[in-house]
């Protein structure tokens, strides 16, 4: 990583990879001759319908997305997808199931309750949100259209390894925080949303993976720009589409399959992960992770300090040797470093080296 760039722990928006800034850098005022800019390029001219049309397939082909699924790239973030998947797949009576293992599925479930009737069968409050449920726990309701999980929760650290099957209706996952950082199986769930600005590209785009059967069923009150239907069928361009944004998503997915692909992007998130909660682990108490060991997300560490009154030093100092963003969410507190795809592996050996010599000083 360049001299000038800090390592950015931040959990969004987060840091991109450093070639590809570097290589919309080099487009940024004249697009491969066009002699624009793809900020100032009409959303139904060549040039865009090619950016747009290449950011789809390279998306399907990194995540292996059956023919039967739609991709769309809408606005309003993985927040509007809250109301917009009970809208688009509810009537008002119907009921559906939620999982909640932080503040996410919270905020989820509590929109859910607007359009639908949602159930939480399974909340993580009570133990702070640090756990994943065992899958045979889940009391699904028989007759709920679907299942709602958050694969990872940003703000507690808490990811599914595996996921549930939904008994009689569809798995649906914000996927937000860790959406491109592993393989997964597209097949088993009904819709994959994910907000961009962790793992894929900028805000202001949101993923939508949804099977096409489920699409054209909206409640009459939807709002147009809530409608996956008209959005399918106009193939995310009814309206003027973040198209910065999806330009900046598509050098992602470019870079992610010159990379070797999500099972090596799934690799290096390992060892980036393994080597900071060993860190952890292995502090003698310093250090502390609350979450259970085999649901820690390789995308978002929280941590505190044994001592906490340190923590507001930790973070100083180690914004002073370029480490930024590591403050925790203001909810839970101590620290939280996000991990994602473009954080490289030196700017975690970096951390780690950061942590060992902080708690020499203040053991
Ligand atoms: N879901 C998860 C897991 C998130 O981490 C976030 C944002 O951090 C959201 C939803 C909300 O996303 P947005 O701000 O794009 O609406």
């Amino acid at each position: 990583q360049s001299q000038d760039r800090v390592f950015n722990f931040a959990a969004g928006p987060a840091n991109l990879p450093e070639n590809v800034l570097l290589k919309a850098q080099s487009e940024l005022y004249n697009w491969r001759g066009s002699g624009m800019s793809v900020m100032e390029m009409s959303h139904r001219g060549k040039e865009f319908l090619s950016i747009i049309q290449k950011a789809e397939a390279d998306l399907r082909t990194l995540l292996n997305i059956p023919p039967e699924y739609s991709v769309l790239f809408l606005q309003g973030g993985a927040t509007t997808q809250f109301a917009a998947i009970p809208l688009n797949l509810c009537k008002p009576d119907d009921k559906v199931d939620y999982v909640v293992t932080g503040s996410w599925g919270d905020k989820a479930f509590k929109e859910a309750q607007k359009y639908s009737q949602p159930k939480v069968i399974w909340s993580g409050k009570s133990e702070k949100y640090t756990k994943i449920p065992a899958f045979e726990e889940l009391e699904q309701s028989p007759d709920a259209k679907y299942l709602h999980i958050c694969t990872n929760e940003t703000i507690h650290g808490v990811e599914f390894k595996t996921y549930p099957t939904p008994k009689n209706g569809l798995l649906i996952a914000d996927m937000s925080s860790n959406f491109c950082s592993k393989p997964v199986d597209v097949s088993k769930f009904g819709i994959i949303y994910a907000g961009a600005q962790k793992n894929v590209g900028p805000s202001g785009v949101t993923v939508v993976i949804i099977r096409k059967d489920l699409i054209g069923n909206a409640q009459e009150i939807t709002p147009v720009m809530l409608d996956f239907k008209i959005h399918d069928e106009n193939k995310s361009l009814y309206n003027t589409p973040p198209c910065y944004g999806i330009y900046m998503c598509g050098l992602v997915f470019e870079d992610l399959l010159e990379q070797g692909g999500l099972g090596e992007i799934e690799k290096k998130n390992k060892r980036k992960a393994d080597l900071l909660y060993n860190a952890i682990d292995e502090s003698k108490g310093f250090y502390r992770c609350p979450v259970e060991k085999s649901v820690r997300s390789l995308m978002n560490v929280p941590f505190t300090l044994e001592k906490s009154e340190l923590e507001a030093e930790f973070v100083k100092e180690a914004a002073k040797e370029k480490m930024v963003q590591l403050k925790g969410h203001r909810s839970v507190g101590g620290m939280r470093a996000s991990i994602y795809n473009a954080m490289p592996l030196a700017g975690v050996e970096k951390l780690v080296d950061f942590m060992k010599d902080f708690q020499a000083k203040h053991a």
